[in-house]
């Protein structure tokens, strides 16, 4: 069984819920740390020579082309994570239309390929922003990764399917990994939930998903792997489970692509 396995590529200071504290008009004052920290998840991933999607924030790729150039040299997939990292259901169609085309016009000059996949900054295709995977077939894309089947104040649609499917006809919606217990989803795999789960639970999941004859959906940050970034001043609750157990993720992440195949979300699902 493949997995996938994907990398959401922003700076340190990309924190859903706290736009207010971090508006995009400040984003060049704050010192970029996402080149050294992508460079470090990059020698992780080719020492186990496993390739991965990386959602690329159109707002880095602006700022550091030859990073972008440089992961697609190296055999990994080149994916959009919008271009300023805004919330869908803080946008309109026409505001949300933009952003992502002005990304993949981007992503498609630098590497001179085209893009098939899309990630919602912080997951935001909710059921009110449905809309968007028009949009997302429209404008070309084949696949997407922001519907998380769980509850959180932000994100998600407790009910949507937790396995790979038909969004509409061209477009295939991956949502990420979720176990079901006790009549709930529980998400396992990425970002919080990976930094706060032992390994061994999570390796348990992921065989669990495996042997349900399901791939799982794996997403780490750069900043999940930078123990020596600047801390920001934000509300408690935000500030806990953006830095929670930081220094766990470059270890486990090793200890995955050990123990799974893992592969880019396009080959997963063999589109293109
Ligand atoms: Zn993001």
């Amino acid at each position: 069984m493949i997995n996938a396995l994907t990398i959401d590529i922003e700076d340190w200071y990309h924190v859903c819920g706290v736009e207010h504290n971090i508006p995009a008009e400040k984003w060049d004052e704050y010192e970029s740390r996402v080149v050294q920290n992508t460079e470090k998840i990059l020698a992780i991933l080719a020492d186990k020579d496993i390739k991965a999607t990386f959602f690329v924030l159109g707002y880095i790729a602006n700022k550091f082309p030859h990073l972008v150039k440089e992961i697609d040299a190296q055999g990994h997939e080149i994916a959009t994570h919008g271009f300023w990292h805004r919330l869908i259901y803080r946008q309109d169609k026409d505001a949300f239309s933009k952003d992502l085309k002005d990304s993949l016009v981007l992503l498609e000059d630098i590497i001179g390929k085209k893009i098939l996949g899309h990630r919602a900054a912080s997951f935001s295709i909710v059921k009110d922003t449905l809309w968007t995977l028009d949009i997302l077939a429209e404008q070309g894309l084949r696949y997407d990764c922001s519907i998380f089947p769980t509850i959180h104040p932000r994100y998600g649609i407790a009910d949507a399917p937790r396995f790979p499917y038909d969004a509409k006809p061209d477009l295939i919606e991956f949502p990420p990994s979720t176990i079901r217990l006790m009549g709930a989803n529980f998400p396992i795999a990425g970002g919080f939930y990976f930094r706060f789960l032992p390994y061994f639970l999570i390796k348990t999941a992921i065989r669990r998903l495996n042997s349900q004859g399901q791939p799982a959906q794996i997403y780490v940050h750069p900043w999940e792997i930078d123990t020596q970034q600047p801390k920001l001043d934000i509300r408690f609750d935000r500030s806990f489970t953006h830095y929670f157990n930081i220094s766990s993720v470059a270890g486990k992440l090793k200890a995955l692509l050990g123990d799974f195949n893992f592969a880019p979300v396009k080959e997963v699902l063999r589109i293109g």
